[in-house]
């Protein structure tokens, strides 16, 4: 599979040392097993996708996430980008708003010794734990309508988010904050499930 990255453009070592060490059949349902080490994204529950495993280093290495910085997921899904987020030693806050993935991804992350902390909610608002804030990094897993105020509000100043925004198609954008403003960069088209508003019980 890390070969296959580097042919795709990803060149950050730390990255693709993360993906190597991270298996990623672990996450997805075993009728999956032969399918789990292709660049193809893959159902799991409540009618998600696991993203392809180049998107999941993409957006890794657009975050440039150094040891124990604080980063914020939104949309923990199958719990596979918030593990590779563990292995580049972050520290992990993941919030997902359907209960059935949260439940089994949290209890999943558990069992496999990732020290994320998982969260049920709506993503647009960020994280309502506010003595948690301000975040290093903030990593969006779904497709935004725009960028949320609130998550730029809880990005520390000299952070990054890295959010694909649009409606059925995406534009990846890195957002750096800088002197409170958003100084944003475009890294292509992309496809994801949309970010929905508010939370499902
Ligand atoms: N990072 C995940 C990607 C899962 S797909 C993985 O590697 O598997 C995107 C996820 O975002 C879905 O689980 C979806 O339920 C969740 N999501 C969509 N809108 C959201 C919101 N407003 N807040 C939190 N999670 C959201």
């Amino acid at each position: 599979m890390v070969e296959n990255l580097r042919l795709k453009g990803i060149t950050d070592e730390r990255v693709l040392d993360a993906m190597n060490k991270v298996p990623r059949h672990l996450f997805l349902d075993t009728t999956l097993d032969l399918l789990a080490y292709e660049d193809q994204a893959l159902p799991i529950l409540c009618e998600q996708t696991i993203s392809m495993p180049s998107t999941v280093a993409f957006q890794s290495q657009l975050l440039n996430v150094q040891p124990r910085m604080k980063v914020l997921e939104i949309g923990t899904g199958s719990g596979y980008q918030t593990a590779i987020l563990c292995t580049l030693g972050a520290r992990v806050f993941s919030i997902e708003r359907q209960k059935g993935l949260f439940s089994r991804t949290k209890s999943k992350l558990e069992s496999l010794s990732y020290r994320a902390k998982c969260f049920l909610g709506d993503g647009y608002q960020g994280l309502t734990e506010i003595h948690e804030h301000p975040f290093d990094r903030i990593i969006i897993t779904c497709g935004a309508r725009m960028i949320p105020q609130p998550l730029f509000d809880q990005l520390k100043e000299g952070g990054i988010m890295v959010i694909p925004v649009g409606n059925n198609e995406q534009e990846m954008l890195r957002v750096t904050k800088v002197e409170g403003k958003a100084q944003i960069e475009q890294f292509g088209h992309c496809r994801f499930v949309p970010m929905l508003e508010g939370r499902q019980f």
